[in-house]
């Protein structure tokens, strides 16, 4: 008997077999996994879905800034703005402010390690230190093959 397990969506106390999203955990009854097919195809919440998607966005233009612009930081506001674009022109979705702010958190920003405030406004840069940099791979079509690629190897 699981004692108390409640479905996080409405709240129903769960007697029978029910699913959980795999990464933040949250539980659905039977009748909410109807309603909500991500958790039934993918085994994540909507919300987590959601999440997987914007840290692919935010990945990638983080990615351009560090190997292709090779900046060491730049303003959080503006890093928001080209995700928000690129959100749209690539999935035609909204990227809110939370679920940036989220994506940060899991690359590893953290406020005043690699957020700092400039300014008197308290305007916030983003900084690509290395830890962040080890967490974002250079864009794709990097060649990657080259490493078996042996120059010293005697023929
Ligand atoms: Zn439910
Ligand atoms: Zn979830």
């Amino acid at each position: 008997m699981r004692d108390g397990l409640k479905c996080g969506v409405c709240g129903r106390e769960i007697h029978e077999s029910y699913y959980r999203c795999g990464e933040c955990g949250k539980v659905y009854c039977l009748s909410c996994a109807e309603r909500n097919p991500t958790i039934k195809s993918l085994g994540v919440c909507p919300d987590c879905e959601e999440t997987y998607e914007a840290e692919i966005i935010v990945k990638q233009v983080l990615a351009k800034m560090i190997y292709e612009e090779k900046l060491e930081g730049a303003p959080l506001s503006t890093v928001l703005k080209v995700c928000k674009k690129a959100a749209k022109d690539e999935w035609g979705q909204e990227l809110s402010p939370q679920k940036f702010g989220r994506v940060l958190r899991d690359l590893g920003f953290r406020e005043k390690k690699t957020i700092k405030r400039i300014g008197r406004r308290g305007a916030r840069l983003l900084v690509f230190s290395s830890f962040i940099k080890h967490k974002i791979p250079p864009p794709e079509g990097e060649p990657e093959k080259q490493e078996q690629l042996n120059p010293f190897k005697s023929g």
